[in-house]
């Protein structure tokens, strides 16, 4: 069984690498995600469905456009197998169990935000404040873990974590407004929501 769960987060995280690619081009542009389908930079020309399946894609053309045969950056498909080598982590450390879905939330945002942070030294409302939520609820069904054993005191934790982070940032942004941005606030929040959930240790080492 966990075999079988390792692999399909794998799979999963392949499929979800693809799309954070998207996100990570699109996003700091103020593009939509969803519309319009991907298509090859260089030529314009939209890319096919047998021609977009994560990693696979790009060793059978080479790394090049199959219209106009222009390079493809490597980090697609190093962005696709490091999200499954993730989820595939992810799935394996939890359990799997409820608490695996917020595990690859985590790790999802975690990959889109340190990509667009190396590009454009920017971490965007559109993916940290949606975030907020989405963890809150994935947060929620892990401490429940129904059919299972509750760990309510995790959530207090985790709420407690997100708010001492959140703040003693917010605190250091008003005494040194050079040395971080408002950005680094809010995703300082979210990770302190996470390292709770996880224990007060983790919330210690992972602050450090
Ligand atoms: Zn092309």
């Amino acid at each position: 069984m966990t075999w079988f769960a390792i692999t399909a987060g794998a799979l999963l995280g392949l499929a979800i690498g693809s799309f954070l690619n998207v996100v990570v081009w699109r996003v700091p542009r103020g593009d939509s995600v969803v519309s319009p389908p991907s298509a090859c930079p260089a030529c314009g020309r939209p890319v096919r469905p047998r021609d977009n399946v994560p990693v696979l894609s790009w060793v059978l053309l080479r790394g090049r456009c199959r219209d106009c045969g222009e390079p493809i950056s490597r980090r697609y498909p190093l962005v696709e197998a490091g999200t499954a080598m993730l989820f595939a982590l992810a799935v394996w450390w939890s359990g799997p169990d409820w608490s695996t879905p917020a595990y690859l939330l985590l790790a999802s945002v975690a990959v889109a935000l340190t990509l667009i942070d190396l590009d454009v030294h920017r971490l965007p409302d559109a993916i940290v404040l949606p975030a907020y939520p989405a963890a809150a609820v994935l947060l929620v069904l892990a401490s429940w873990s129904p059919g299972g054993t509750s760990d309510w005191p995790a959530l207090v934790r985790a709420l407690l974590g997100g708010a001492a982070m959140f703040l003693v940032y917010f605190v250091l942004l008003l005494i040194y407004p050079r040395g971080m941005g408002l950005g680094d606030v809010k995703l300082a929040g979210l990770i302190g929501l996470f390292l709770g959930w996880a224990g007060w240790p983790a919330l210690v080492v992972g602050w450090f």
